[in-house]
């Protein structure tokens, strides 16, 4: 049965409803059992553990957003907190989710007609189908909106796409990869979905990462790749478009980087109730206390906002600015508490074997996808006074 984490401190979890409380209970007993014992080693070796795709399915996280699959009815609190369990164990993990079921479902369920959201959210929900979403370039990153040089060319009833894509999560091993291409009729942005199998696409790894290693990244090509006109976003017009998927999946990041959080404040509680130096546990010194209390009030400012972010989404409210807001702010909180959690742990908070270093590297790209800290400022910064600083 579900208990609020202790690290949930004025217990938010208890807004959830019975059956969203079993379903995270089944949920987090299934990371600590199978996922928690594997993720160092896998992180070690930069791999990642295809075993988990199917239980992912099996118990719901790849269906609960999408009408077409939800097996209970449930609000956008409730998979805020399937981002934060899942982050808790192992943020690569959750970002593996956050690709599958946030930005390549979520293109489809945002802006695929009614017949590609029947065609295509069952396979993605069950996992028979791996997705990823591809919008960042080698040289477009935080300027996408504009800087897109991946083409879409027309082609009677098939579009021919040439460019290239950078950092795509999932696409080493995805069947689809959504390809984000201006037209080169009318200059906008299109998104189209792309079985890797089509000739002229090409993926490849990219090595040497020091964040979220287990997560794998591409860098793809794209030759002449051609796709009828059915695989083409029926309801992705421009960018604005896009944006739209994003401004969901900001939110879930904002969530992902509380349990981020979590998962190195915990590490660093157990820790500091084992380590006895000068005759006591450093939990009993009343510095590492302060370390920690800083910590939980991290955690506990972002989970307040996010939960209200998240309440805010369910009642049709949120806007561009609210979920770029939780997202730079959850996420520079993150950082400061992924940081003391590993001072808590000394030495052994850089070896992996502590848990701490690997929620300490892998806040380092949390912190910078789905929008940099410096575009979400941007983003908020453009709300509160109506001048645009982008440019
Ligand atoms: P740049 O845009 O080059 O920015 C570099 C620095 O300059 C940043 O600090 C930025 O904030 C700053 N900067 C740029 N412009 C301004 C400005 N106007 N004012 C102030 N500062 C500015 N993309 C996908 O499409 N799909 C994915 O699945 C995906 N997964 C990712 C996974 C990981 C692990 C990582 C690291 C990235 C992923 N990305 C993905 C890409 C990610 O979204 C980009 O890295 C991010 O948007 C930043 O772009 P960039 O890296 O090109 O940095």
């Amino acid at each position: 049965s579900y208990e609020p984490l202790s690290s949930d401190f004025y217990s938010y979890g208890s807004l959830l409803t019975a059956r969203e409380q079993e379903a995270l209970a089944a949920l987090r007993a299934w990371l600590e059992r199978d996922v928690q014992p594997i993720v160092n080693d896998h992180w070690e070796r930069a791999e990642f553990p295809m075993e988990v795709v199917k239980p992912l399915a099996d118990l719901g996280v790849l269906s609960f957003a999408w009408d077409e699959t939800a097996p209970f009815e449930n609000s956008a609190v409730f998979r805020g907190f399937v981002a934060l369990e899942l982050a808790r164990v192992d943020p690569s993990v959750g970002t593996f989710v956050g690709v599958q079921n946030g930005l390549a479902t979520g293109s489809i369920a945002v802006a695929g007609s009614e017949e590609q959201r029947r065609e295509w959210i069952p396979k993605l929900a069950s996992g028979e189908v791996v997705g990823a979403f591809g919008l960042t370039e080698p040289l477009s990153g935080s300027d996408s909106a504009r800087g897109l040089q991946t083409t879409a060319r027309r082609e009677g009833d098939a579009w021919v796409l040439n460019g290239a894509k950078r950092w795509i999560g999932n696409a080493t091993f995805s069947d689809i990869t959504i390809i984000w291409a201006k037209d080169e009729a009318d200059g906008q942005v299109k998104g189209f979905i792309v079985p890797t199998s089509t000739p002229g696409y090409a993926a490849t790894k990219i090595e040497g990462k020091i964040s979220l290693r287990i997560v794998q990244n591409a860098d793809i090509t794209l030759t002449d790749v051609r796709v009828p006109e059915s695989l083409r976003l029926q309801n992705a017009n421009s960018f604005r478009d896009t944006a739209a998927v994003l401004r969901q999946t900001r939110a879930e990041v904002a969530w992902a980087a509380v349990g981020t959080a979590i998962g190195a404040y915990e590490a660093a509680v157990r820790y500091a109730t084992e380590r006895v130096q000068f005759g006591k546990p450093i939990g009993a010194h009343q510095l590492v206390q302060d370390l920690l209390v800083k910590c939980i009030g991290n955690i506990t400012a972002s989970l307040g906002m996010v939960v209200r972010v998240s309440e805010m989404q369910d009642r049709g409210e949120l806007r561009d600015e609210h979920s770029s807001l939780a997202k730079t702010y959850a996420t520079e909180r993150m950082r400061e508490t992924v940081g003391w959690a590993r001072e808590v742990c000394g030495g052994n908070g850089i070896v992996l074997d502590y848990d701490v270093a690997r929620f300490f590297a892998d806040a380092e790209a949390l912190y910078s996808y789905e929008g940099t800290r410096e575009m979400n400022t941007l983003i908020v910064g453009r709300a509160i006074t109506g001048h645009a600083a982008f440019a």
